[in-house]
């Protein structure tokens, strides 16, 4: 589970890490009234910044640092007005529908500190880099030997010598480096005990140096988490922060369903039970030519009405062009499947070609039932084995 950059920001605040103070605005007054009491507070500029679950906001313009209530109110009404579409979100973009309003700070360094769980080594590791913003992708990509891997014991965690050392090779001096070891020490239990997968802080910025603070402030203005789904059930707090409005329509009513979908690009709807004969179901399509829509496990033992559910899911999304069902019915029965193809057929109507391979218990009734409604499911073929049913599928969505 994803949350928002300012829910982010309350977490690393409440775990200790300095961050600035923000507001959330949902229009662009309260964008505007926001911004008027940071200036009024002696701010020489604000930033105002898009609240979605992706990142590459700065480069797509949906991050402005500005100095006046004129460009605050025009930042904030592109922001609120336009579909935000960044590397992150895919071409379709996100909506924008609120915005954080926080005073902008000077910045003369801008690192990168993460840290994730990196299956390979099985145990958790801190990521950083000395150079951290809005280039982060191209620069972990183009020169690897700028990102720097710290993994920590799976126990005991990060340890302050090994927050040390990642501050001297960033190059951190003089107090920065007792307020990043803080920082990561902290980061490090917040990310264990928030079940996080991940939490990454881009930029971590060190602010020029002033009277007060010789050395500059480190500090935080960006952070994106990731939460274990496993284990959400006992995080009430993070619970708080779910936002069902990012995420996709068709999967949040799955989830509701108990359905295990996850919506893809092709144009051929699967049904199937099972995650692992999904994922067979996929690959066989493909090798067949074909591009399946969807990834659809209903699970071992759906009831009618979940899996009429996910008939309608599946026929309810325009880029679907024909259907696949492929059941191997262990503790699935057949027969239940059919049926909710049967009602799915009396409400929706399978106007496109459907293809139907089933396998395993009660499929002898499965078939009756399938029979017997031949007047309602007019562009149902059955298929022998799974081969055989991608390559009618294929070959029925290429042909209409
Ligand atoms: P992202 O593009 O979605 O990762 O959004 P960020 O919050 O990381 O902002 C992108 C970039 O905007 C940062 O890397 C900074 O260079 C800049 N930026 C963001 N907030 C501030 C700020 O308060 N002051 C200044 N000077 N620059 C900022
Ligand atoms: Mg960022």
């Amino acid at each position: 589970m994803k949350i928002h950059e300012y829910q982010a920001r309350q977490l690393l605040a409440d775990a200790g890490i300095a961050v600035p103070e923000g507001h959330v605005a949902e229009t662009v007054e309260q964008a505007v009234d926001t911004a008027r009491a940071i200036f009024d507070e002696g701010a020489s500029q604000v930033v105002v910044k898009a609240q979605v679950h992706a990142g590459g906001r700065g480069k797509a313009g949906f991050v402005k640092v500005v100095d006046s209530i004129d460009s605050v109110k025009e930042a904030a009404t592109f922001m609120l007005t336009n579909k935000m579409v960044s590397v992150q979100t895919g071409p379709e973009g996100l909506e924008v529908s609120r915005l954080l309003v926080a005073a902008a700070v000077d910045i003369d360094r801008e690192l990168y500190l993460a840290i994730t769980t990196d299956r390979s080594k099985r145990t958790n590791t801190l990521i950083a880099s000395a150079e951290g913003g809005v280039d982060i992708e191209t620069t972990a990509h183009e020169r690897p030997d700028a990102i720097i891997k710290m993994p920590s014991h799976p126990v005991d965690g990060l340890q302050p010598w090994q927050a040390r050392q990642i501050a001297f090779d960033l190059g951190l001096k003089g107090k920065q480096i007792s307020q990043a070891v803080k920082i990561m020490l902290n980061l490090s239990k917040l990310q264990v005990s928030s079940d996080a997968s991940l939490v990454e802080i881009n930029p971590l910025i060190i602010t020029p140096p002033t009277e007060e603070h010789p050395d500059g402030q480190v500090m935080a203005i960006d952070a994106k988490f990731d939460f274990d789904d496993n284990a959400i059930y006992r995080q009430k707090k993070i619970q708080a922060f779910y936002d069902p409005t990012e995420e996709d329509p068709e999967e949040l009513r799955a989830s509701k369903a108990g359905l295990n979908f996850v919506a893809l690009d092709g144009n051929i709807g699967c049904l199937v039970n099972g995650a692992g004969l999904a994922m067979s179901t996929m690959d066989i399509i493909k090798l067949h030519g074909g591009d399946p829509a969807n990834f659809l496990d209903v699970g071992g033992d759906a009831s009618l009405e979940a899996i009429t559910e996910a008939f309608r899911i599946i026929l309810g999304e325009e880029k679907v062009q024909g259907v696949l069902v492929n059941i191997f019915g262990g503790i699935m029965q057949c027969d239940r499947v059919a049926s909710a193809i049967v009602s799915a057929a009396k409400e929706v109507g399978f106007t496109v070609p459907l293809v139907v391979r089933l396998e395993g218990t009660n499929v002898e009734a499965a078939r009756d039932i399938l029979q017997q409604a031949q007047g309602e499911l007019p562009t149902m073929q059955t298929a022998d084995d799974l081969g055989d049913a991608a390559r009618k599928v294929t070959a029925a969505v290429t042909a209409a």
